[in-house]
């Protein structure tokens, strides 16, 4: 059965007029070699946690780097269609406007059984959040098109819808982009006609300024900025350049050309204490901008979105790994033809994908010495290629093989078609609906004085990025499971709930 809400009722969770505490007792396990040195020995270990949620949900705007492209049109064109509750005929049927493949709008979770019956309700109503309907969206373009011409550019919603869409969009123009043709392919020169000009402190400064006015303008209580414009290339990280924070400050007065236009949005973020997410691969966060982040304890969140082939890895190697299956090699092939692949048909642009891909099965196989010798691997190759007339309808294709019992191979082969742009709209809304509620978010642990935020590097949002972004010394978790795991159990304990624990005991 499917309930819309629910209260918590028990001695550990207050609902107040402003927020939600909560106690929680925080059962894990401490391990250690053994005194004799002949084993390990694993002790239960109990913390008794607080948590505060502010339940004042704030009117919330939501900047996007890469306004114009076809994340950047499709999800705000999906959000107006939602708002307004728009239809739109397609040769099937007639569409009605959704969020479906947004985990906090559209999926569930179990809050337990009634008369024998399990009970769901919607993931959102856990903790009070932001309803995306009434978000206030804008952004920067190196393109100037206004998010009407630029939804048509883009080619992924049904022209029926694009035209009931047009008149609310045309007036959406985004501000000129930080382009530096350095960071980015060739190819997308032609692109770039809206550009801040001046030097490296001056275009960050107006990236402030920007951020500022929109904040005025629309009369928002809080911004969250997130990068959905090209891959770019790694930058290289070097010692004096932007290592340390200092470094990169420096480097920024001193206009140093290896400066990416993406740690630069950050950087204007950052200062200003408002959340920036990346969610293309390249390494925006370099040390200097970590440290910064944790200096001004400013969210900061990515890498990648995992929308399409690198969930359904860390998914299916996660299964295969736990099933006591070795996958011996994954080999991944794409082909889009949207202007991302166009962008990432540039050898130094498709290295950070590459990267951003790669480490996905390695906390999976990390985990069973019993089928992988220390430093063991599966060979895991990634092609991605160019082919336009496929536009953003993106093709992914896998082939897993694993050895099984007894010298036995297993080969299963995916092929995935999706509009890329379809997958990854509703990921950009959690990403931003997330990062937003976790600046809500206080918590102590027992023997602690006070309350504090969670780190600003932020590892709950690990769900929705392909290589997730964590403090230093956080072992990285791809295993999709584990990752929605950690966040719908972090968001029980914000009112008081205990982990899912799937036991049932009461049944057995
Ligand atoms: P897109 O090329 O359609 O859009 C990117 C936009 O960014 C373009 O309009 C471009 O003009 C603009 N831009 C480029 N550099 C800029 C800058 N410095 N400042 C401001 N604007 C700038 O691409 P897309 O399909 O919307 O994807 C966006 C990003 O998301 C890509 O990096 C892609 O790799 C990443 N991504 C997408 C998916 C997915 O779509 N499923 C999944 C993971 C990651």
């Amino acid at each position: 059965m499917f309930v819309e809400g629910f209260k918590v009722e028990s001695p550990h969770v207050r609902y107040g007029a402003g927020e939600i505490e909560s106690e929680y007792r925080y059962d894990t396990t401490e391990v250690a070699p053994s005194p004799e040195g002949t084993g390990w020995v694993v002790r239960p270990k109990s913390v008794t946690y607080n948590f505060k949620t502010s339940t004042a949900v704030p009117k919330l705007g939501v900047m996007l780097v890469g306004w114009g492209g076809n994340n950047g049109t499709t999800l705000t064109a999906g959000v107006i269609a939602n708002r307004l509750a728009i239809s739109w005929a397609t040769k099937e049927k007639v569409q009605k406007a959704n969020y479906f493949g947004s985990l906090t709008q559209a999926s569930a979770i179990r809050v337990g059984s009634y008369n024998g019956e399990e009970i769901y309700a919607p993931f959102k109503s856990l903790v009070p959040m932001v309803n995306p309907n009434d978000i206030v969206f804008g952004g920067w373009d190196i393109s100037s098109l206004n998010l009407a011409d630029a939804m048509g550019r883009a080619k992924v919603l049904d022209i029926d819808l694009q035209k009931q869409l047009r008149v609310y969009m045309e007036s959406m123009v985004p501000l000129p982009g930080i382009y530096n043709p350095d960071f980015i392919a060739a190819n997308q020169g032609s692109r770039a006609n809206n550009v801040i000009k001046g030097t490296k402190k001056e275009q960050v400064e107006q990236i402030i300024k920007d951020i500022r006015e929109f904040k005025e303008k629309n009369k928002v209580d809080k911004v969250v900025v997130l990068w959905t414009a090209n891959t770019e290339r790694y930058s290289d990280v070097v010692v004096g350049l932007n290592d340390t924070m200092d470094n990169l400050l420096a480097s920024l007065d001193k206009n140093m050309a290896e400066i990416s236009p993406s740690s630069m949005y950050a950087i204007a973020c950052v200062t200003e204490g408002i959340p920036f997410i990346n969610g293309s691969p390249q390494n925006t966060f370099v040390p200097g901008l970590i440290e910064l982040a944790i200096k001004k304890n400013s969210l900061i969140g990515g890498d990648d979105f995992k929308s399409g082939q690198t969930k359904m890895k860390s998914v299916l190697v996660d299964f295969l790994v736990g099933a006591g299956i070795k996958p011996t090699s994954i080999a991944s092939y794409n082909h889009l033809g949207n202007n991302d692949g166009m962008n990432l048909s540039a050898p130094q642009v498709f290295r950070s994908k590459e990267i951003s891909k790669s480490g996905v099965v390695d906390d999976m196989v990390a985990s069973n010495g019993i089928l992988y010798n220390p430093g063991e691997h599966p060979d895991h190759v990634i092609v991605i290629k160019y082919v336009p007339y496929v536009g953003d309808s993106k093709r992914a294709m896998d082939e897993y093989t694993s050895e099984i019992f007894m010298g036995g191979r297993n080969t299963i082969v995916l092929h995935n078609t999706c509009e890329d742009s379809l997958l990854a709209a509703p990921i950009i809304l959690d990403l931003v609906l997330l990062a937003e509620l976790s600046t809500r978010i206080q918590l102590k642990a027992q023997g602690q004085e006070k309350f504090h935020s969670f780190h600003p590097v932020a590892t709950i949002l690990s769900y929705l990025s392909k290589a997730p972004l964590v403090p230093p010394g956080t072992p990285v978790v791809n295993a999709l499971a584990k990752q929605r795991a950690m966040l719908e159990n972090i968001l029980r304990a914000c009112v008081g709930l205990a982990p899912e624990n799937n036991m049932m005991l009461e049944h057995k």
